[in-house]
């Protein structure tokens, strides 16, 4: 008895001098979501473009993978987050709209209490969650981060460009020289404003800082990092140091910040325990805002941009990184969804996903250990409208309608049929010599109708 006593004693100061590791085996990785605002296909070098220099992220690429056919769940702001944050299309939590196509100043409505945010499922095994950034599912009291699963929150509630102050250049004349005091955008902490109009210069450099911190002092945990980047959403704002540095001007500048951004935040895991502990997910909500003409960034060669249901609207430049479990330099032309993440992070974490209710979720690991997807088909809604339908290589739109200036949709009686593989730009339509695509692609639609139940819209209140 007594040399048992002195063996478990023995044992335990063993494992009491042990270092705490973030790094065990056991425990469940860390998730990071670097989400930024309007950024394009085209506008990282890593994807192409030939003047803005985005070496943090052609590095993550490099020690990670590209995923080339990534797409989030709706063409703007609102119902894009809404989607990623639930693992569900935005028409069935009423995150949408035909007609207010994302949350305003004066809006009522936010993020149902009913949604099982992915902060909250993770919060449910002990995860330390942040949101740091722009928000955008509700200002008020009941929809902040604050109330939907995450500890602490750093940001701004909604576009920067909102609150518009009514002596500021008419139209677009405040954006060509933006100054801070044309909006009066709030900056919050928690619940609290801290500071009103938020300075947005230094915006992308304190939403790093506060990132680096937050992971800093979350070592022992897992943690849930969820970084929703204001920029590139215009007006444009940068750091002293970023001024007229980009070859591309001041979009560029603001790129090659969120680059800067990026190389923080990973250098910040790679010197930590849990360097080999933690899955970094870097994408956007929406394409490019075309409107803009230089302000705004590139698609590349999709077509069209932000706002509309053409591949540029949707289809995001999309990184995932974790050394030792993501291949380096690896290229996955898999279909794949914001909304993937949710299950992706559910599964690592161990938390079973909500059964209660239909979810558009499929676990990613699959498509990161570089094998095929889970994902059978992609459907692209603009508010509530089912415009069009992905499987593979073809694309079936029942509807168009151009991002800006085009009031009403038009309906195809004949869907219009493109193959992606062939034509990424959407140029050629092929309805009529693929029927039997046509009636496949119908098929997989009339199947998820079944399921498509409407939540009435929180963002016309
Ligand atoms: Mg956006």
């Amino acid at each position: 008895m007594k040399y048992l006593l002195v063996a478990i004693t023995f044992a335990l100061t063993a494992v009491l001098q042990q270092p705490v590791s973030a790094a065990s085996n056991s425990q469940p990785p860390n998730i990071i979501v670097i989400f930024c605002d309007d950024l394009g296909y085209g506008d990282l070098a890593c994807f192409g473009h030939p003047t803005i220099a985005t070496p943090h992220l052609d590095q993550m690429a490099a020690e990670g993978m590209k995923l080339t056919q990534f797409y989030s769940a709706a063409p703007v702001c609102t119902p894009s987050r809404a989607a990623l944050l639930t693992g569900r299309l935005p028409m069935r939590n009423g995150m949408c709209s035909n007609s207010r196509r994302v949350l305003f100043p004066n809006s009522k409505g936010g993020i149902p209490a009913t949604e099982i945010t992915l902060a909250e499922q993770l919060q449910k095994v002990g995860y330390a969650t942040a949101c740091i950034g722009k928000w955008h599912l509700g200002h008020l009291p009941p929809f902040l981060p604050t109330r939907n699963g995450f500890d602490y929150y750093f940001g701004i509630p909604y576009s920067n460009d909102m609150d518009r102050v009514n002596d500021s250049p008419k139209g677009r004349q405040a954006f060509q020289n933006p100054k801070v005091e044309y909006w009066n955008v709030p900056l919050m902490r928690n619940e609290e404003i801290i500071e009103r109009p938020a300075d947005q210069t230094t915006i992308t450099k304190r939403y790093t800082e506060e990132a680096v911190k937050f992971i800093k002092s979350n070592q022992t945990e897992p943690f849930f990092l969820y970084l929703p980047h204001s920029m590139p959403h215009v007006p444009l704002f940068r750091s002293n140091e970023f001024e007229n540095k980009s070859r591309r001007g001041l979009y560029g500048d603001i790129i090659e910040e969120i680059d800067w951004s990026v190389g923080r935040i990973l250098d910040t895991v790679r010197q930590s325990q849990s360097s080999e502990n933690t899955l970094v997910f870097f994408t956007s909500d929406n394409g490019p805002w075309l409107i803009f003409n230089e302000q705004g960034g590139s698609a590349g060669l999709l077509r069209d941009g932000k706002g509309s249901t053409w591949e540029g609207g949707m289809r995001e430049p999309t990184l995932a990184w974790w050394p030792g479990k993501i291949k380096g330099g690896t290229v996955s032309r898999e279909l794949a969804s914001t909304m993937d993440i949710y299950a992706t992070a559910s599964q690592l974490a161990g938390v079973q996903l909500p059964d209660d209710r239909t979810m558009d979720s499929y676990d990613l690991m699959p498509v990161l250990q570089g094998g095929q997807g889970l994902r059978e088909a992609l459907f692209y809604y603009r508010g509530y409208r089912l415009m069009a339908v992905r499987q593979g290589a073809w694309k079936m739109h029942f509807m168009t309608q151009n991002a800006y200036g085009q009031p009403q949709p038009v309906t195809h009686d004949t869907p219009l049929l493109f193959n992606l593989h062939v034509d990424p730009s959407e140029k050629w339509n092929v309805s009529q010599q693929n029927p039997d695509v046509i009636a496949r692609l119908g098929k997989i639609v009339a199947e998820h109708k079944k399921t498509a139940k409407h939540a009435p819209s929180q963002l016309e209140k």
